[in-house]
């Protein structure tokens, strides 16, 4: 059977095990060999594991508001997209300065979406503060921004929201349980109804 890779963990796996996205896509150059002009439409292919898609899903989610988060927080228009990059290495944990060999050996390992919009959340007002004083480009202030405000905090952040979650899930868990000892419960309650009507069948 063929073996196709999941464009999310990277792994490969049979085909049968794997559901396929189509993309579709533009041209964005024509073929040197004249199979296909700059803005022609293309399909492509993309295979995921199912929990890998539902993962891959709630991570562009994750993105898009990351995005807008920062956005708003330099009160800016766009990102750059050179900035988008190194988003996303310190999301996968690579290091966002210095080499960059060893890449691949991290798996998004870095900081989840969720934890870098965070702290750009908290340091709003300080960036909005700091870009009315600085003379700089735009470029270079979101990367001041980054590793002075937002690297400054993002353990601590990340450290909070992770105890959050761990604290969350056990709380779902328990009232889980509390739930399923109810129901058992209501069967049991309803079993010794049912005995009653017996006996007093038995009596009368
Ligand atoms: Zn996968």
């Amino acid at each position: 059977m063929a073996k196709y890779k999941c464009k999310y963990c990277k792994e490969k796996d049979d085909e049968i095990s794997l559901v396929t996205e189509i993309i579709e896509g533009k041209r964005q150059k024509d073929h040197k060999d004249g199979k296909w002009k700059k803005g022609d439409k293309y399909e492509r292919k993309v295979r995921y594991h199912q929990s890998c898609h539902d993962k891959q899903k709630r991570e562009n989610r994750e993105w898009d508001d990351c995005y807008n988060t920062i956005l708003d927080a330099h009160g800016a228009e766009v990102i750059p997209p050179s900035f988008v990059g190194l988003l996303q290495r310190l999301r996968n944990g690579n290091p966002i300065t210095g080499m960059r060999k060893g890449d691949t050996k991290h798996f998004k390992q870095g900081f989840p979406y969720p934890v870098i919009a965070e702290c750009y959340r908290q340091k709003k007002d300080l960036i909005l503060w700091k870009k009315r004083q600085w003379d700089g480009s735009d470029g270079k202030f979101f990367h001041f921004v980054l590793s002075f405000y937002i690297l400054d905090i993002i353990n601590g952040v990340n450290y909070k929201m992770e105890n959050e979650k761990l604290v969350k899930q056990k709380e779902e868990q328990q009232s889980q349980l509390a739930k399923d000892y109810y129901d058992e419960d209501e069967e049991w309650t309803f079993n010794n109804e049912k005995n009653k009507n017996d006996i007093s069948d038995l009596l009368g």
